[in-house]
């Protein structure tokens, strides 16, 4: 760990030092602790950490060296260059951490504001699991303003604003600054998955949120080694008390295995970030271009909707885009077959750049009509861009294209 007397002024410097504690047996990295269980010297001592009069490990559900580092290290990124304490609980997986947040802050009765384009697991939890909880969603467009003042206004059981930016698969981006301001005129909690930008792009603490929540199994693990998540807080009495009750009880947590290879892959965040989004420009750009290409959905393109709600509040728009193939369903299926470097896939996050076909793969099982109203036509490829020469990836798609 740097010494406490020598503040880290540069990210980069944060994300490789952030978290580290000097190991008791001077390891240079944090060891995977492996170990279910914490053993006490006494009764006295085990009554005490039971108590909460002396801080130590119990049980690695409730907390674990390994993974605590991980989420020490995520803070202290998400919280960079701001002058707030948080805290962060490392989960399972994305969506065990988007579990614990909502069944952590919400009750039978309560409603979720929300906007159309999600991540397909958060929109099958907030449908198909929360409703049976007696929790609910309103589902809207958060870039029309007074639509989202009017709603929360005449709806006193919206309790949650959950915002998603950039959001799958569509690039689409809310403007984390003014909704935060419009939750908190409401009394709403405020929460904000980060995925997709890291900490490094975008901070929505910055903007106002109380929560923040990531799959680290994309761009903070890097190299698609583990899935992860975490749940961050501002509010770190609610957090130590009842979000921490919520995630300990639903058994979401995570391995030191898995904590392990996240932490040594958020110290290349910066570079692998700056190298994905200079990558994805050019990609964009020769897509938006290409004849083949009906629409390139990226939010660095100036034709994109939201560019200027991206410019404002990432320092670069992303390594995700998606794009139109002219041909519709069958083009889409014979680009895929094409590809030669990059990868035929789903997930994101990866060094390697990785494509996905919505309509013959995650969005399958949806009625076309339905998929279409989200903008995910038969014809759309989801493209993360990876961190390769950027020539090796323009001619891949090239010769796909043909
Ligand atoms: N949030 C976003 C934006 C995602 O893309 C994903 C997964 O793709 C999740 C949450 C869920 O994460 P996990 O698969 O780690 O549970």
């Amino acid at each position: 760990m740097a010494d406490k007397d020598f503040p880290l002024t540069g990210f980069s410097s944060a994300a490789v030092h952030a978290g580290h504690e000097t190991d008791p047996r001077y390891a240079h990295l944090v060891p995977i602790y492996a170990s279910s269980t914490y053993v006490f010297d006494t009764a006295e001592q085990g009554m005490n950490r039971f108590s909460g009069k002396e801080e130590g490990y119990i049980y690695s559900r409730w907390g674990n060296p390994t993974m605590n580092e991980a989420e020490q290290k995520i803070a202290a990124l998400e919280t960079f260059g701001l002058d707030i304490e948080v805290k962060g609980i490392l989960h399972a997986s994305g969506m065990a951490a988007i579990a614990t947040l909502l069944l952590g802050t919400l009750k039978s009765g309560d409603k979720i504001l929300t906007h159309f384009s999600l991540y397909g697991g958060t929109e099958e939890l907030i449908h198909k699991v929360l409703p049976s909880l007696g929790i609910s969603a309103v589902i809207t467009d958060l870039r029309q303003m007074d639509k989202v003042e009017n709603i929360i206004k005449k709806d006193p059981a919206i309790k949650m604003m959950y915002l998603e930016t950039p959001a799958n698969p569509t690039m689409q981006c809310v403007d984390i600054e003014e909704l935060s301001g419009i939750a908190k005129r409401n009394n709403l909690i405020v929460s904000c998955d980060n995925t997709f930008a890291t900490p490094y792009l975008q901070q929505p603490f910055k903007y106002g949120v109380d929560f923040i929540v990531h799959s680290t199994t994309k761009f903070l693990n890097g190299h698609g080694t583990a899935i992860g998540g975490i749940l961050l807080g501002k509010d770190v009495e609610q957090m130590n008390n009842i979000i921490t009750k919520t995630h300990r009880l639903l058994g979401g947590n995570a391995n030191p295995f898995d904590a392990f290879l996240l932490i040594n892959g958020i110290k290349t965040l910066e570079l692998r970030m700056e190298r994905h989004c200079s990558n994805a420009v050019e990609v964009a750009n020769y897509l938006s271009t290409h004849l083949a290409v009906a629409k390139t959905n990226y939010a660095g393109l100036v034709s994109h909707p939201d560019y200027k709600i991206a410019k404002k509040q990432m320092k670069h728009p992303g390594a995700m885009c998606s794009f139109e193939l002219k041909g519709g369903l069958q083009a889409g299926i014979n680009f895929m077959n094409k590809l030669k470097m990059c990868v035929r896939t789903v997930s994101l996050g990866t060094c390697d750049t990785l494509l996905s076909h919505p309509a013959s793969m995650t969005h399958y099982g949806i009625p076309k009509q339905q998929r279409e109203q989200y903008g995910i036509t038969d014809g759309m490829i989801r493209m993360n861009v990876g961190i390769e020469n950027v020539e090796d990836i323009v001619r891949d798609l090239e010769q796909a294209l043909k």
